[in-house]
């Protein structure tokens, strides 16, 4: 029977992502959405936290060994802030409220001092295997510098005023394949492949 992977979120795009990157470890993957789990509040105040919560809540829910994630933005300027608030920085009014709040809040802050990284936290829980109680946790950074004003519309949130490192484009105007190589989801996605690999010849 094939081993079923549970990833605990209720986006098609970062299911779709996992499905192409898992796809050769001979696991089903089902999202969140196909089981019909209730949301898992993101009330931890680290990426870790908020990792650990969903895959744990949904992994006792399901049955199933499951992967879950938490990803933000962290401005050092601004002592890592919006980090875990990074989807409702502004308070609700989306991607371009997010990002104009961002660029009142760095104005005065000259180019040497805009660093920044995305994070991104993956947690595999798997209850009735080999990890009893215990998460397992990988994380991925991109780091970069945020731009004085939008470019590119590519990506989502705020890839057109992230500026990765040693590229000449921000996360909006490169292709999304080079976003995928050089992402804290990218990176945080491959080495978890390579985990889970390992884990599931132990577990089989
Ligand atoms: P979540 O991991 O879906 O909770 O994403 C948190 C928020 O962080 C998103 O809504 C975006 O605002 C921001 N974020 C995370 N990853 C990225 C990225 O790759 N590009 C731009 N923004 C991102």
């Amino acid at each position: 029977m094939t081993t079923k992977l549970l990833i605990a979120t209720k986006n098609h795009g970062k299911l779709e992502e996992l499905r192409r990157i898992f796809g050769d470890l001979g696991l089903e993957l089902v999202s969140a959405d196909e089981l019909d789990l209730p949301d898992v509040d993101e009330t931890g105040d680290t990426f870790e936290a908020n990792a650990i919560l969903k895959a744990k809540a949904q992994a006792e829910a399901s049955g199933l060994m499951t992967i879950a994630d938490d990803s933000g933005l962290e401005v050092d300027a601004l002592d890592g802030a919006p980090g875990v608030i990074s989807a409702r920085y502004a308070g609700g009014g989306g991607s371009e409220a997010n990002v104009r709040k961002l660029l009142a809040a760095l104005a005065d802050v000259p180019d040497e001092r805009r660093t920044a990284r995305f994070r991104c936290v993956l947690a595999l829980a798997d209850p009735r295997g080999a990890l009893g109680e215990r998460v397992e946790l990988i994380e991925g950074r991109c780091e970069g510098r945020i731009t004085r004003e939008p470019r590119g519309t590519g990506g989502f949130g705020y890839d057109p005023v992230f500026l990765p490192e040693g590229e000449d484009g921000t996360m909006g105007e490169i292709s999304a394949a080079a976003k995928d190589a050089i992402s804290h989801r990218g990176r945080a996605c491959a080495a978890m492949r390579e985990r889970l690999a390992a884990y599931l010849g132990a577990r089989r």
